[in-house]
């Protein structure tokens, strides 16, 4: 699986970040899903391998400018573009409303149709053939959700060793039996493939959070992931004296939770534009109070970088 962050300052652009964008795929898939789409992300997407005409959907966290207001330029983009196929739109309820009245008001009339879920209609079963996804109630100022994308169709492994101590010989039989279909072999023996079959890797599963201040809300959803995207907006101490009223996690109470939850790999993003390398608030600062509470594999991302989670867990910087 593979993230590629499109934007992660909080609020407003600063002149390294944009606002929330995050791209999620299959490693080698063509097709990927977007997760926000704040203004400007189109101009991000540009600057990666990905383009809109292979975007399969989109899931909106809450309805904040900053995770939401460049969908519309996304969408009329892409009809400009000439596609065609469908996209997927998950989002709160007034998402819907508030595109459908900008292109009302704009005249636009996209050439592929809109398909729109909320949040609550994950339950009902899979949208998308290469995850299975579904959406965590968060705590925020406006109604948010998390979305946690687990990968849904696991390869089938042969099991070699036992194929050979049975004196099944290597051949386009063994692609069979691995595709799991049963087979009869030349010498008429026949052979039940999930006989031959490993027991199944675990699937990888991402989970991003949208704005919140509560990130114990996470505990169910973040118990299997290999990867928790959550915001970090401030430090702790910047919190404390801005108040609660903003509703934003803080890195130490992102990073605390993620140890207690045993979260293998942390991805902090959303930052207050007050942080800045090379200014009088570096970003330093948020790691360091992220990695007095974790142990594990913290990261702060950074715009355009991308990443690539394997099979066995490992969450590692993409070599273009
Ligand atoms: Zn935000």
């Amino acid at each position: 699986m593979e993230l590629i962050f499109l934007g992660t300052s909080s609020g407003t652009p600063t002149r390294q970040r944009n606002m929330s964008g995050l791209a999620l795929r299959l490693r080698g898939a063509r097709s990927w899903v977007l997760v926000d789409c704040a203004e400007g992300t189109q101009h991000r997407i540009l600057r990666t391998p990905l383009s809109v005409m292979s975007l399969r959907a989109v899931f909106i966290t809450h309805m904040h400018g900053d995770h939401c207001y460049g969908l519309p330029g996304l969408l009329a983009s892409a009809g400009l573009l000439g596609r065609t196929e469908p996209l997927t739109i998950v989002g709160p309820p007034p998402l819907r409303a508030m595109i459908e009245c900008i292109m009302q008001a704009s005249e636009l009339n996209l050439p592929f149709p809109l398909a729109w879920f909320t949040p609550d209609d994950l339950a009902a079963g899979p949208l998308l053939p290469e995850f299975s996804v579904d959406a965590t109630p968060l705590s925020h100022r406006i109604p948010s959700w998390a979305y946690g994308f687990t990968e849904a169709a696991i390869e089938r492994r042969l099991d070699t060793d036992k194929l050979r101590a049975d004196a099944i010989p290597s051949s386009a039989l063994w692609g069979e039996i691995q595709q799991g279909r049963d087979v009869v072999l030349p010498d008429g023996r026949a052979i039940t493939a999930r006989d031959y079959l490993l027991p199944p890797r675990r699937a990888r599963r991402i989970v991003v959070g949208g704005d919140n201040d509560r990130p114990e809300l996470l505990a169910a959803s973040a118990q299997d992931a290999d990867v928790l995207v959550h915001e970090a907006t401030y430090t702790e101490e910047v919190l404390q004296k801005i108040g609660p009223g903003p509703q934003h996690s803080s890195a130490m109470r992102v990073a605390q939770f993620a140890a207690g939850a045993g979260v293998r790999n942390l991805v902090l993003t959303h930052f207050s534009p007050r942080y800045q390398d090379g200014g009088p608030l570096p970003l330093s600062l948020l790691e360091d109070e992220a990695r007095a509470q974790y142990a594990g594999h913290l990261l702060l991302a950074r715009d355009l970088d991308h990443y690539v989670l394997d099979r066995a867990g490992e969450l590692r910087l993409a070599v273009e």
